[in-house]
């Protein structure tokens, strides 16, 4: 069998721990014998991260501005711990972190379904995706305690000098006060980023936020969402057979609850880092869900939602056989797979990716699995893995697709 040959390079990069080992056997096993592996390689792995002092984090974002497409390995976020078990000069920040920055873009968390594994809420029978919004509100507060009694305004100085003032509040005793900001850029880039996936996935957005009770602040977001909507989105939508649709956050979550899902569910910054546990609590297990960077301009970013699993990684040092989950790793891989595949237009690439994902899932779905989900799964005949074991198991099945 020939294999499938790309023509623009992934951004591939690297990571720590048990993923790391992962990363290696999932190319090897699954990757490797169909497809002529075309990646620029960037070891974000945290000894290199010292050794370069970070800057291949950096080269890593920038490459994948230039390329469209990147594939991530979970990476060590370091920690006090961290600094003598790696001999660190300086706590490097998350490269999630640096990345998104560099990249300005909105994360969107998609679980994994697979028969045998009912989520908490049954009726959600298709994936519920998240999208985040990743700047300001609370997360850039400045708040104070105030005691005994006082007056708390608000005050805007313009470029030239000007203040407009509001009154708060009047204190009569002690108190609290916060302030929090926004930009109409970031909103807009949000709203970019959330109805472009919807294109994507050909599914309908959601948005909503406290418009009604806040009526600058979240109505700001409510316009922004409408008017980019209306003047970039309304015909292609149309087109594609899906909707926008906006609403009350309480009425949001009534209809989700309700719902079968298959939308994505935009969210303001604090909604959605509550929203995005609940969900992906429901759903059953964090090492079935893939998380994917979306920039404004289309730039994207694959990787699993979990971390680096570390308790297994010091396990398999120790010789002993692990049984990790590499399920949203290889969800990674084949979205970021099929990405190339659609912006290059090479179909094998993408049949591959479709096969990969159904391979995957039908191994489950036959009752082989990860020590985690065999506590979750509800199938009779389930059966217990080792990481490697679960990963030939998916080739024997993708093997027989392939042919
Ligand atoms: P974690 O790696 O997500 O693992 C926490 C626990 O969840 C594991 O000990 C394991 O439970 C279970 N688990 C997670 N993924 C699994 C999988 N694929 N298969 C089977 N079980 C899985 O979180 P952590 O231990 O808190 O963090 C470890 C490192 O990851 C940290 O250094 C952190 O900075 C980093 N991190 C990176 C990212 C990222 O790069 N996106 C995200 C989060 C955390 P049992 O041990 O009970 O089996
Ligand atoms: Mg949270």
């Amino acid at each position: 069998m020939e294999k499938i040959k790309m023509t623009t390079p992934l951004v591939e990069m690297d990571g720590d721990e048990m993923t790391r080992i992962l990363w290696q056997w999932i190319k090897d096993i699954l990757i490797t014998p169909y497809v002529e592996l075309n990646t620029e390689y960037y070891d974000l792995g945290l000894a290199h991260r010292e050794e370069t002092k970070d800057q291949v984090t950096f080269d890593s974002a920038e490459a994948t501005k230039k390329y469209g497409v990147a594939v991530k390995c979970a990476t060590i976020t370091p920690n006090a711990a961290r600094m003598p078990e790696y001999n660190l000069t300086q706590m490097w920040k998350s490269p999630n972190g640096t990345i998104r920055a560099i990249l300005d873009g909105t994360v969107f968390r998609t679980p994994i379904l697979v028969k045998g594994i009912t989520p908490y809420i049954p009726t959600w029978t298709k994936p519920i995706t998240i999208a985040r919004h990743a700047y300001g509100d609370v997360y850039k507060n400045t708040e104070m305690q105030v005691k005994g009694g006082g007056k708390a305004e608000l005050v805007f100085t313009d470029k030239d000098g000007n203040e407009t003032r509001q009154l708060i509040h009047e204190f009569k005793g002690d108190g609290v006060i916060q302030g929090m900001h926004n930009v109409d850029a970031s909103i807009a880039g949000f709203a970019r980023a959330c109805f472009n996936y919807g294109l994507d996935l050909k599914q309908d957005v959601w948005f909503a936020s406290k418009d009604t009770i806040s009526k600058q602040y979240d109505h700001r977001f409510k316009d922004i969402f409408a008017e980019i909507f209306e003047a970039e989105y309304k015909e292609k939508f149309a087109e594609a057979g899906i909707e926008y649709f906006y609403t009350l956050i309480d009425d949001a979550v009534a209809r989700v609850i309700r719902s079968n899902g298959g939308y994505i569910w935009a969210c303001k910054n604090y909604d959605g880092d509550v929203m995005s546990d609940m969900v992906s609590t429901a759903y059953g297990s964090l090492a079935m869900m893939t998380s994917v960077l979306v920039s404004p301009d289309g730039v994207y970013e694959y990787e699993a939602a979990h971390g680096t699993v570390q308790r297994h990684y010091y396990k398999h040092l120790k010789g002993e056989e692990t049984s990790t989950n590499s399920v949203a790793t290889i969800f990674a891989w084949s979205g970021a797979l099929r990405k190339r595949g659609e912006l290059d237009r090479i179909p094998a690439l993408c049949e591959y990716a479709d096969k990969l994902e159904k391979a995957t899932l039908q191994t489950i779905e036959d009752g082989v699995m990860t020590g985690d989900l065999y506590l979750l799964s509800t199938l009779e005949n389930k059966q217990k893995v080792n990481s490697k074991a679960f990963l030939e198991a998916i080739n024997e099945r993708l093997a027989a697709m392939m042919q």
